[in-house]
């Protein structure tokens, strides 16, 4: 395998002076950058350079000769030029592409306008797309950045304008110099902006920025989500915000969520606008999220940042858990933890338990794995699980007091693992690193079997799998306070209580296999309340879990949802939704189980259905204005009469007058139920021309939901249109599509005929590996099996896909065998409903 050479070996980099000349309508840009820094090698020094062309090259004022090398390498030489101290001058140009990485353009339209702005995106590894430089997180510099651009435009970078000027008929910028900092942290946009602003306790000023197509209205929201995070996180790490400003900018065109360059973060629209109008409150709660976890990333990853790419987690685990500690404290009332239990728990148990699976530390061999390291069940939802894990064995005081002194050690340069765990055993005299580096560096989690003498964990897969010897530390977080805290032996003796739980409060990274005596115990005590929302949601998804991996069947999940039927939390609800998903591959072939599932589905949601009915009620709380959308689904699911009909009276008055929680649903009902030609033009038509990404987002969902060929025919020749589909959009069309029963084999062939296109649009970019992923969470047959495979192992050995495909075919091969071993009991037990 080809090693990844480090260039900060040869070159440590001090100081860039970069400046640059960006003409948008050419589509290309100049630059000169000037890097002051040391070289520990006589005569040579390397840069990284990607689709440069390099005009000149001078060191320390002499004219040097250059070569461009494999891994994006560019070697400087200069005959008897000695290590140390120097200063290098480059002149290069480039050209500005639209793959959503290095320097790119975003399209938008106002007043029937056809726009543009300029941003960036450097992470991972893009910086070099735009100037020479050492690319690698360790090398952190401070750059001084100027930007040469066309007049009446909002120029923003990592730090305050420091003087701006016009010559020429351009309008030039120089941005204050930034602090040390590592090069993917660098980041501008420029275009037709507009803002609102405010300021933390502390002074800081923050602005929410978006295109004049996006209303200002839609700012607010942000606004304060913001401004109160900084001030949250001031306090929490003890460490003031370290910027003069924090620049939050909704970008129309952008390959992930968000992006948190120091000082100028850019996101999604969806993931920083809320129009107080048509905004659902889990759109909101998901934008103070994002906005959470990318603030928390201005101390975590900006501030101390991690040596080297398998440190990933360092950055990526941390935000994921501050962002629930930071919206926890700032909303109390939306009990941000279960939210967590029902989506980041798991997801990360669902993907960590197929075999091959990657470690939360990861080797990169490659640059281009770099990008596959940014699995988000893994590297965010595991990690982030296993950090809380270790606040809640080491205790939440000396948790933050050793977050503390590590950002007080190291800020301003760079950690790897060994740096925190010795801050956090300090802080509370435990030995951090030989419990966390356990659960790091193995992929895979426990299953813990209570016995009759004890407890024994083994690893706990779905799927086939090769035998595992591994064990882990398990912090046993047992209701009884008899039984030991840590488990940390393959077997542990100990008397076990009737009714007795493990992970109580779901904070430690493992199930639990109760015998069935046992768990009808816990059923009892589901059901005269003794039990948590929590324990009632992790009990639900945890069996769900042993039924996906054998241990139990999965006909035994039937009786277990009835139990719930009495349940008031939305959070719950959302499990037991997800339990009944999990049936829905038994049914697809059998009309009867199907029909019975659906009765199932109406039944449960019956009496919430009867509650809460269509109409959001006057000063209701917001957890039941989320819990309608959930019962919602189930009833229309169910295929309840009435319910269609009232979807159908909804829709008549417009998309536009729809209850934002339940758009999606009605849009999808209407499609499935009284689908015209009509409709479905419509509907793509506002699709096209709506600024609201949130509206995009659920007429996606509804139109995805159609049943009729033709119609799955039109969407898949959209999704390549760009006039309509956003490449940043394409995804989500295909993961709906590809998980709809009729529509399922069209997207899946699509897929295949369009490779070519996918490659162009995509390679190079974090959202590659999305298609073989969401391809392999939607097929099941072995047919499909053998199909996929046939498909993507001869691209096994493109480092960007390899891990994604592996596990694409354990999940695909484990839904096939799970299918074949439990549809007869499931429609047995369905039957006899
Ligand atoms: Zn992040």
């Amino acid at each position: 395998m080809q090693k990844v050479s480090r260039l900060i070996n040869s070159f440590t980099p001090e100081h860039y002076t970069l400046s640059l000349t960006l003409n948008r309508e050419a589509r290309t840009f100049l630059g000169t950058v000037t890097i002051k820094g040391e070289s520990h090698v006589d005569h040579l020094l390397r840069l990284h350079a990607k689709d440069l062309s390099i005009e000149t090259a001078l060191i320390d004022g002499r004219e040097a000769t250059w070569t461009h090398y494999e891994n994006d390498e560019l070697e400087l030489k200069l005959e008897d030029m000695p290590a140390g101290m120097h200063v290098v001058v480059i002149g290069f140009s480039g050209v500005i592409t639209d793959g959503m990485h290095g320097l790119y353009p975003c399209y938008f339209e106002h007043d029937g306008h056809k726009k543009e702005l300029l941003a960036t995106q450097f992470e991972s590894h893009h910086a070099r797309e735009v100037f020479p430089c050492v690319d690698e997180p360790e090398a952190k510099a401070t750059f001084d950045l100027s930007l040469t651009t066309e007049r009446s435009v909002s120029v923003l970078g990592n730090m305050p304008i420091d003087w701006q000027r016009e010559e020429n008929g351009q309008l030039v910028t120089k941005f204050q110099t930034t602090p040390r900092m590592s090069s993917y942290l660098l980041a501008w946009v420029i275009g037709d902006l507009h803002k609102k602003t405010g300021k933390t306790k502390s002074g800081v000023e923050v602005n929410i920025w978006a295109t004049p197509a996006q209303n200002p209205e839609s700012l607010d929201f942000a606004l304060n989500i913001a401004s109160r995070t900084i001030d949250f996180f001031d306090d929490y790490f003890g460490i003031p915000y370290p910027l003069p400003k924090s620049d939050h900018v909704a970008l129309p065109d952008f390959s992930s969520g968000a992006m948190e360059n120091w000082g100028l973060i850019t996101y999604r629209e969806i993931a920083l606008l809320a129009d107080p109008k048509t905004t659902s409150i889990s759109s909101k709660r998901y934008v103070a999220m994002v906005i959470a976890h990318e603030l928390s990333h201005q101390w975590f990853g900006n501030l101390v940042t991690m040596k080297w790419w398998n440190n990933l987690w360092l950055n990526e685990s941390f935000a994921n858990l501050m962002e629930y500690i930071a919206v926890d404290a700032l909303h109390p009332e939306w009990d941000i933890w279960l939210d967590y239990s029902s989506s980041e728990s798991i997801m990360a148990l669902r993907r960590d338990a197929l075999d091959g699976v990657q470690a939360v530390e990861t080797e990169v061999n490659h640059p281009d794995e770099i990008s596959t390291l940014f699995d988000g069940a893994i590297v965010y939802a595991k990690g982030g699980r296993l950090l809380r894990m270790l606040s809640s064995y080491i205790g939440h005081d000396a948790f933050r007091s050793g977050l503390q002194s590590y950002f007080k050690k190291f800020a301003y340069q760079s950690t790897e693992g060994d740096d925190l765990w010795n801050e956090f055993s300090r802080a509370s005299g435990k030995d951090v690193a030989s419990f966390m580096n356990t659960w790091i560096s193995q992929p895979g989690y426990p299953v813990v079997h209570v016995e009759e003498n004890g407890f024994r964990q083994e690893q706990f897969f779905v799927g086939a799998h090769d035998r595992s010897n591994r064990f882990w530390p398990i912090p046993l977080e047992s209701s009884e306070a008899a039984t030991p805290t840590l488990m940390d032996t393959k077997l542990l003796t100990a008397t076990i209580q009737p009714g007795e739980r493990l992970n109580v409060g779901d904070s430690a990274h493992f199930i639990t296999h109760y015998p069935s005596d046992h768990l009808s115990v816990l059923i009892g005590q589901l059901q005269d309340g003794s039990l948590e929302a929590i324990d009632r949601l992790q009990l639900l998804h945890e069996q769900t879990m042993l039924a996906r991996g054998g241990i139990i069947s999965s006909a035994e999940l039937i009786p277990l949802i009835k139990a719930y039927h009495g349940e008031t939390i939305e959070s719950v609800w959302d499990i037991i939704a997800l339990a009944l998903g999990e049936l829905k591959k038994f049914v697809e072939t059998d009309k009867e189980a199907e029909a019975s599932l659906r009765e199932l589905s109406r039944n449960i949601a019956e009496h919430q259905y009867v509650r809460l009915g269509w109409k959001q009620k006057a000063n209701e709380p917001e957890t039941d204005t989320k819990l309608r959308a959930t019962i919602l689904g189930m009833t229309l699911y169910g295929e309840n009469k009435d319910a269609i009909n009232t979807a159908r009276e909804l829709y008549q008055d417009g998309v536009i007058s729809l209850d934002p929680e339940l758009r999606a649903l009605v849009i999808g009902s209407n499609v499935r139920h009284f689908e015209t030609p009509e409709l479905i033009d419509s509907l793509i038509e506002l699709y096209r021309t709506t600024p609201s990404s949130d509206l995009k987002t659920d007429i996606c969902a509804g139109l995805t939901s159609t049943r009729n060929i033709e119609t799955i025919y039109k969407l898949l020749l959209i999704m390549k249109d760009s006039s309509i589909v956003r490449s940043q959009d394409v995804f989500r069309w295909f993961v709906y599509l590809i998980r709809g029963r009729e529509s399922r084999v069209a997207t899946w062939q699509w897929m295949k005929d369009n490779w070519d296109w996918i490659e162009r649009t995509y390679a190079g970019d974090k959202s590659f590996d999305d298609f073989p992923r969401y391809a392999a969470s939607g097929l099941l047959t072995r047919e499909q099996l053998e199909e996929y495979r046939a498909f993507f192992l001869p691209m096994v050995n493109i480092p960007a896909l390899k891990r994604v495909i592996q596990l694409g075919i354990a999940e695909i091969e484990a839904r096939v065998d799970l299918i074949e071993r439990d549809s007869n009991v499931v429609h047995e037990s369905l039957l006899n409903v």
